[in-house]
């Protein structure tokens, strides 16, 4: 069995703040959220394949410096035609482990925000946190610098499974960091955990959840386990000397996280996440909406103006090209017309609301069903996709399969 195929609900129930568009699409191509990555960890988790680096500290400075004037720079390139600042709604602070940063730095940064785009009153501003490198004092200068939302790497309530997994944390540092945080006023934090771990029993998971929800954040993002090549993780499992959980496992630990997190009062409005009513992750439905965002610093990706585009990897490297008043670009496409609707079915379909075939239309400027033709047909047939209000989303059976219904979608 694989984690879809645990999902078996015939119908979705999600609030309404997420079902009805907010404001017109039109104006929300308009926008563009911001990513910043920062890129440093104090040592590499034995699973991790992000662009980060452990062991470049001293670097954090000069960095910073560079992704100020990477900001201006994009400012600059994302302005409209009259001279106006591009509209932001979200701001995403990511790493790597942004809480490795100062309270100025981030300060300085968010600043230069607000100077080089037009960023909402009410935009949500992240930060993802490491439980064991943030302490009061910074929690109350990040909330003032303006983060109203953080975002915590757990990944489990148990010392040993935490140690596998090469944290440097403890259990008791998750609750006191959310502890410090909710002290420094945050009322909107995620906790991230990890299942389908080496030695991983039912028993372990249920702990975990059970210490979670005594903490009420309000959003949780569950993860299984993806052993990613050119990682430690990788190695020992291909020496044999740790073994994840298996699929059917990981079914169940998900199965079993729904239920819990359901009868607590949280919606699972994308595969992996859960929230209270109202808490849902602005920032990550840009992504699942295929709406325009700018990511700046080592290895950013960016979807703006018809391209997408990604920046250097490695920090001295990028420091250089900033400090020679060159664009960090490495690699650019441009993305056409039935490449974007493709992509914009697809990530629609990913999701618990499923795809607004008016929205659709109103963006792209035909219906979905004329893009699509009759390649959905077999598929529909099957029962794997079903209608609700102008919504096409997989059915309890499509989410079963939906591998079958996205390759559909993709350009010829
Ligand atoms: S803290 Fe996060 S980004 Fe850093 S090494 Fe661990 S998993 Fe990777």
């Amino acid at each position: 069995m694989t984690l879809m195929e645990t999902d078996t609900r015939s119908k979705i129930q999600l609030p309404s703040s997420l079902l009805q568009a907010t404001e017109p699409i039109q104006a929300l191509l308009e926008t563009a959220s911001l990513y910043l990555h920062i890129p440093f960890c104090h040592t590499r988790c034995h699973y991790c394949d992000f662009n980060t680096f452990a062991g470049r500290l001293p670097l954090r400075e000069p960095y910073v410096r560079a992704l100020l004037q990477e900001i201006e720079m994009a400012g600059s390139m994302a302005r409209h035609e009259n001279g106006h600042r591009r509209r932001s709604r979200t701001i995403f602070l990511g790493g790597g482990t942004p809480s490795l940063l100062t309270v100025d730095q981030i300060t300085r940064l968010l600043q230069a925000c607000f100077q080089s785009f037009a960023v909402d009153d009410n935009a949500e501003i992240t930060m993802e946190a490491n439980p064991g490198t943030l302490n009061q004092e910074q929690l109350i200068g990040i909330r003032k610098a303006g983060i109203n939302r953080l975002s915590m790497g757990a990944q489990s309530f148990d010392a040993q499974l935490l140690k596998t997994l090469g944290r440097i944390h403890t259990p008791e540092e998750i609750v006191q960091a959310v502890q410090h945080a909710r002290t420094a006023g945050f009322t909107s934090i995620n906790i991230d955990f990890m299942f389908g771990l080496p030695d991983q029993t039912m028993q372990h998971w249920q702990e975990t959840l059970k210490r979670a929800l005594e903490l009420r954040p309000e959003h949780l993002s569950l993860y299984s386990l993806i052993v990613e090549e050119g990682t430690p993780f990788h190695d020992w499992v291909n020496e044999g000397s740790i073994i994840p959980g298996d699929e059917d496992l990981c079914a169940d630990m998900y199965e079993y996280a729904d239920e819990l997190l359901r009868q607590a009062g949280y919606v699972n409005y994308e595969i992996s996440n859960w929230s209270l009513p109202g808490y849902h992750s602005r920032h990550n439905l840009t992504y699942w909406q295929n709406l325009p965002y700018i990511g700046m610093g080592t290895g950013a990706a960016s979807s703006f103006a018809g391209r997408r585009f990604s920046n250097e990897r490695e920090p001295t490297e990028y420091i250089k090209m900033i400090k020679a008043h060159r664009l960090p670009t490495v690699e650019s496409e441009k993305v056409g017309p039935e490449q974007a609707m493709s992509e914009t079915a697809f990530l629609g379909l990913r999701t618990a609301m499923g795809l607004h075939l008016p929205t659709f239309e109103e963006r792209f400027g035909i219906p979905f069903s004329r893009f699509v033709g009759d390649r959905l047909q077999p598929v529909e047939e099957a029962g794997l996709l079903e209608h609700e209000d102008g919504w096409l989303r997989l059915s309890a059976r499509g989410r079963l399969l939906g591998n079958e219904v996205f390759v559909r979608l993709l350009p010829d």
